[in-house]
């Protein structure tokens, strides 16, 4: 429902999950400025996936590459000449659109004209910019429009410096930049935004394979992280809409309140990559087998994905209102791996006496997990709190736990209570929250 749209970014903004950058100075459209809570949720979307792509694997290894680069990279990658989208004016009302875009490539959505359509131009999404102080042709730079250029230049480095062999893979994260024509969504289409790709390089004849495993991996990470399977599907791409290089590309997509749209895109990309940056480069990008003696350029599966895009589905997945006791409760059902929060510490009351309890469970459960802690206003409000913040469990230092040592544990979901000695804490969350 479009209503559940307004709800969450209603919530990210009273939360402070995602607020509208500048917005003292009316903003600036299409940026976004992931606040206290945000930022831990954003940062743990992007864990999680370094985490199965990277640290639980052994033939995946990682890079950081920079954002700003020459053009020769571009020219190499076909981003200079084809890396647009199809620019549409309506006569009518002036306004500007993505002709691939429209729901009717005749009619305005914004003043329903029919036919009044300007013939479309491409348009280049990359944003240029000179680096140094003269802005002359020589001195010019763009700011990448995808992370994937980073693992295709420095393959050969990787290669020599890792011990991997094909079939290897290497992942990156990190910020992207787009001239969108027409940003929308929130932070669903944006023109800053993060990406988490990973190019697996493998031998010509496994591609088909690995591709497929690819597609099945990155499926099931999103359901594993808390998407319901029935909200989630792979898409595979008609010929008509695969880049001329790509033998094989699959969407998984996301039933948003608009209906399904794209997470993130497998591509089967054959040697395109590393075949057009060597012959620009006059580099090797290939691969010598030892045991068989051959030299070949090794074939490319990409699994590119979008971590801002990936939190709004999280959150959108993840939101929940229910009955309890004739109120409303808002809940956020996060994974928690994904949740801002692991545990809240909440001394019931910040009299004196309670507040050093508190501060010993907080000192022993902080260094492992992200905590909230939170002394003021009543416990029932400060519980509605953090069910809203998707934090999983909440631990309350009460009178008793004066007398007896031990704490109680609110599970989010069902709202059931466990009584817990202090010194069992720590193993009671690491065997819940791994
Ligand atoms: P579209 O056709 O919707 O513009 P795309 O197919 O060109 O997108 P890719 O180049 O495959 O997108 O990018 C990989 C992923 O990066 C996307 O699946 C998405 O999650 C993310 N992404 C791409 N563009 C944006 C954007 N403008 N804002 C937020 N995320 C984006």
């Amino acid at each position: 429902t479009p209503e559940l749209f307004d709800k969450i970014v209603n919530l990210c903004k009273r939360r402070g999950f995602v607020f509208p950058s500048a917005e003292i100075y009316g903003g600036f459209r299409s940026t976004y400025d992931y606040g206290p809570v945000g930022v831990l949720m954003l940062r743990n979307v992007k864990n999680a996936w370094w985490r199965s792509m990277v640290q639980m694997r052994t033939d995946v290894v990682g890079l950081d590459a920079a954002i700003l680069s020459p053009p020769a990279v571009w020219e190499a990658s076909g981003h200079l000449s084809s890396f647009t989208d199809p620019l549409v004016d309506c006569r009518n009302c002036g306004n500007r659109f993505r002709q691939d875009k429209l729901d009717d490539p005749d009619v305005c959505p914004s003043c329903g004209a029919t036919g009044q359509f300007t013939e479309p131009r491409q348009f280049n999404l990359m944003f240029k910019t000179h680096a140094g102080p003269v802005a002359d042709e020589g001195a010019v730079a763009y700011l990448r429009p995808e992370t994937a250029q980073g693992m295709f230049t420095q393959f050969a480095n990787v290669l020599n410096t890792s011990r991997k062999k094909p079939p290897f893979g290497i992942a990156q994260v990190g910020k992207s930049f787009r001239n969108e024509i027409t940003p929308q969504n929130f932070v669903f289409r944006t023109r800053e935004f993060e990406q988490m790709e990973m190019e697996y390089f493998v031998p010509p004849d496994e591609a088909e394979k690995w591709y497929r495993y690819w597609c099945d991996e990155r499926f099931q990470w999103y359901v594993d992280h808390g998407i319901p399977a029935e909200k989630l599907r792979l898409r595979a791409h008609d010929a008509d809409e695969l880049s001329h290089y790509s033998s094989g590309t699959s969407d998984v997509e996301f039933l948003f309140p608009w209906g399904w749209d794209e997470l993130e895109g497998i591509a089967n990309r054959g040697d395109y990559d590393l075949s057009a940056h060597a012959t620009h480069s006059g580099e090797k990008l290939d691969y010598f087998d030892q045991a068989t003696g051959e030299r070949y350029t090794p074939h490319v599966v990409e699994p590119a994905a979008g971590a801002t895009r990936t939190m709004m589905a999280f959150l959108m997945a993840a939101y929940d209102e229910e009955e309890v006791r004739g109120e409303t409760r808002t809940v956020l059902r996060l994974h928690h791996r994904i949740a801002p929060f692991q545990i809240a510490v909440l001394p019931l009351s910040k009299k004196d006496t309670l507040v050093p309890p508190a501060q010993d469970v907080l000192a022993r459960l902080q260094p492992h997990f992200m905590c909230d802690y939170d002394e003021t206003q009543a416990i029932g409000r400060r519980y509605r709190r953090q069910d809203e913040l998707g934090t999983p469990y909440c631990v309350t230092i009460d009178f008793e736990s004066l007398e007896d040592g031990a704490v109680t544990v609110r599970e989010r979901d069902t709202m059931e209570q466990d009584r817990i000695a202090i010194p069992d804490l720590l193993a009671y969350f690491r065997e819940r929250l791994v």
